[in-house]
């Protein structure tokens, strides 16, 4: 560890996840690297989260990493939110998310003691905590921000907000090509963010984030160089920004434990799993999952158990129905027995990272949450991808249009929420989505290469002398120099 060399200083980082599943996995992730590096990593998150990270946390010290956990009250009874609400995933009515985004904000002052408190040497911080910028410029260390999402989306972005090319377009499904980036990407006005369209609710925090970002010191991205290394240069040589592309963080898992116990507890015991998919063929296994947050409506999820039913293939299903619903009300009628030996399915949460890494698996349908696309990238499995709410849309042009991985089905309306209302895609396009990923043609095998490739590459950019792991490096190399001399 770079600890045990006496010109170093141990660093002091923190690190502030927003509190969602999907937010705080790869920043946990990324503090774990930190640590594993020799850096002290202090995880900031509220009471009822800090149970995420508890377990993970105790192996790591027993190991020797300098890792710890602060903790800092939610202010739920102060904006009216219910007691325990501290969770993004705990928000099922869209008016709640004010309260939440209020209470978030009142983090702020107490972080500010923490500075003052802890004089750490730098801060890791998600994109939603905005003002971090300002807080940690007042104790003058540096404040990375962590958006969660990769370089692609981050130029998409930029040039909608730029160059505006969906103002000459009046059709909602008429494609459009977005100037200025490094590929020929093709978009509809629906799949456009509405904050670009009209004025939201959100567009203030839109531009507050943009300003946060653009003020701080730079940005930690869950990506690798070698994935879209067009966009990596078009940040850094066009927008003008830095950035570090230290992923796939979900690689640093590397015994099974850490990979099956990441987020919340699963729902079946990973060995029952992994067993079940060890009598499957190699690549003869479909995974379904749209993630950690979104919710489907029972009429959506009858579709596609119907498309099930009828396509030939092995199949694992994580199911998280919405909050309302009557457990497996939806489902035909015994769907489970019938499906005994063809599909598993698994309710609420499964330990994603080791289902997909297993050899089985053939083929990813995913909400394109960035994460869950990353990992299936990593497993090396192509994906079909059904994006449901937020940047998910550009996460699925990345695939589907850059690194022709995959196939298309569902909406392609930009949605903010994470519970589908309508039903998107019907039985007939799921099962024939599904028999082209996992079926023989030309298309299919063409994507399932490429992505083995991906996979390949992803593995290498983490290893010693890899993109990412070089990149982290260099930052570690600039943090030492940057921090403040002791007093
Ligand atoms: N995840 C998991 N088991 C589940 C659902 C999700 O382990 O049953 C993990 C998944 O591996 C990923 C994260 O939760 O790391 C979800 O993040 P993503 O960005 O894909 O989507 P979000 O949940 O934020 O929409």
């Amino acid at each position: 560890m770079d600890s045990e060399n006496p010109q170093h200083h141990q660093l002091h980082g923190f690190f502030f996840p927003l509190m969602a599943y999907g937010h705080m996995i790869p920043m946990f992730d990324i503090a774990r690297m930190f640590a594993a590096r020799g850096v002290k990593a202090t995880i900031i998150t509220t009471p009822a989260n800090a149970c995420t990270f508890e377990n993970a946390i105790e192996r790591d010290r027993l190991l020797g990493l300098d890792i710890n956990i602060q903790i800092l009250p939610f202010p739920t009874e102060e904006v009216g939110l219910p007691e325990g609400c501290e969770n993004l995933n705990d928000v099922d009515v869209l008016d709640t998310i004010h309260a939440f985004f209020k209470a978030l904000n009142m983090l702020q002052q107490p972080l500010e003691q923490l500075f003052e408190d802890y004089q750490p040497d730098f801060i890791v911080a998600d994109m939603l905590l905005h003002w971090a910028t300002e807080s940690a410029g007042k104790f003058s260390i540096p404040r990375f921000v962590f958006h969660g999402t990769n370089m692609f989306w981050h130029c998409v972005e930029h040039c909608l907000d730029c160059y505006k090319p969906f103002e000459d377009i009046t059709s909602d499904t008429e494609t459009f090509v977005v100037p200025g980036l490094p590929d020929k990407i093709e978009m509809t006005r629906s799949q456009v963010p509405e904050h670009f369209k009209v004025e939201t609710v959100f567009n203030e925090m839109v531009q507050q984030i943009k300003d946060s970002e653009i003020k701080s010191y730079g940005v930690l991205v869950n990506s690798f160089y070698e994935l879209e290394p067009a966009y990596a240069d078009y940040y850094r040589n066009v927008m003008g920004r830095r950035a570090w592309q230290i992923g796939p963080v979900s690689l640093r898992n590397k015994n099974p434990v850490d990979k099956a116990q990441r987020g919340k507890q699963s729902a079946v015991d990973e060995h029952y799993v992994l067993n079940w998919l060890d009598s499957k063929e190699p690549n003869s296994v479909l995974y379904i999952s749209f993630g950690s947050t979104s919710r489907m409506n029972n009429a959506q999820l009858l579709e596609i158990a119907l498309a099930l039913e009828e396509q030939n293939f092995a199949f694992v299903w994580v199911i998280r129905t919405t909050k309302n619903s009557v457990e497996s009300s939806f489902l035909p009628e015994c769907f489970e027995e019938k499906m005994k030996g063809k599909g598993l399915i698994i309710k609420e949460w499964a330990p994603q990272v080791l289902i997909l890494e297993h050899p089985s698996i053939g083929g990813f349908m995913t909400h394109c949450g960035w994460n869950s696309t990353l990992e299936g990238v990593c497993a090396g499995v192509p994906m079909i991808t059904w994006p449901l709410f937020a940047e998910q849309l550009h996460n699925e042009n990345l695939v589907t249009q850059v690194l022709k991985t995959g196939i298309r089905v569902g909406t392609q309306k930009w949605n903010l929420w994470f519970e589908t209302e309508d039903v998107s895609a019907k039985k007939d396009e799921i099962e024939k989505a599904i028999n082209q990923l996992m079926g023989d043609g030309e298309e299919a095998k063409e994507m399932r290469s490429k992505a083995k490739e991906l996979g390949g590459l992803a593995r290498k950019a983490v290893e010693v002398g890899g993109s990412s792991y070089t990149e982290f490096t260099s930052l570690l190399e600039e943090l030492q120099i940057y921090r403040k001399p002791l007093t």
